[in-house]
C-alpha cells in the first residue's frame, strides 16, 4: 500500500525504531509509548485487520510477538503485559494496518487491563449468543 504508514516503515522508507525483523514481520518502538518499551509488531504484508491476513503470515506474526515479547519484557524487567490488538476505528485504530501492541506492565503502574477498554454486556442469553455465533462460517 502506497501511502501506508506500516508499510513505510516495514520498507524502510520512513524510520523507525526497529527492535526486530524477519521476512515476514517487523517490530519497532511506538513513537508515542504508553507504557517503557511500548513495542508494536507488524506483518509485511499490508492488512488492515487480522481478518484480512493470510493464515501463513498471520502464524509468523504471533510468532514474532511471542519473541519480541520475550525480549522486551526481559529487558525492561517487567513484571507483566498488556498484548493487544485495535481492530477498527470504533476499537481506537488509527493506523489502518494491523499491529500488535505490547505494553510491559508493572507492578502499581496505575494502568486497567483488557476489561477497562469497554463495559457493553449483552442482555442476549448465553446459549443464544452461542448458537448465532456457531451459525457464522
Ligand atoms: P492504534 O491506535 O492501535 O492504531 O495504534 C497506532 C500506534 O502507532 C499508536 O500507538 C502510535 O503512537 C503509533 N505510531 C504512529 N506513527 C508511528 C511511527 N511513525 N512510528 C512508531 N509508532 C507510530
Ligand atoms: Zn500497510
Amino acid at each position: 500500500m502506497p501511502d501506508c504508514l506500516f508499510c513505510k516503515i516495514a520498507k524502510g522508507e520512513i524510520l523507525a525504531q526497529k527492535i526486530a525483523e524477519d521476512d515476514k514481520t517487523v517490530a519497532f518502538l511506538d513513537i508515542h509509548p504508553r507504557a517503557p518499551g511500548h513495542a508494536v509488531v507488524i506483518p509485511k504484508h499490508h492488512s488492515e485487520t487480522l481478518l484480512d491476513l493470510p493464515d501463513d503470515d498471520v502464524a509468523a506474526l504471533f510468532l514474532a510477538v511471542k519473541a519480541v515479547s520475550r525480549r522486551v519484557l526481559s529487558a525492561l524487567r517487567a513484571d507483566g503485559a498488556t498484548i493487544g490488538i485495535n481492530q477498527g476505528e470504533v476499537s481506537g485504530q488509527t493506523v489502518p494496518h494491523l499491529h500488535v501492541h505490547i505494553l510491559p506492565r508493572f507492578t502499581n503502574d496505575g494502568g486497567g487491563s483488557v476489561h477497562s477498554v469497554v463495559s457493553n454486556p449483552s442482555a442476549e442469553p448465553p446459549e443464544e449468543m452461542v448458537e448465532r455465533i456457531k451459525k457464522q462460517k
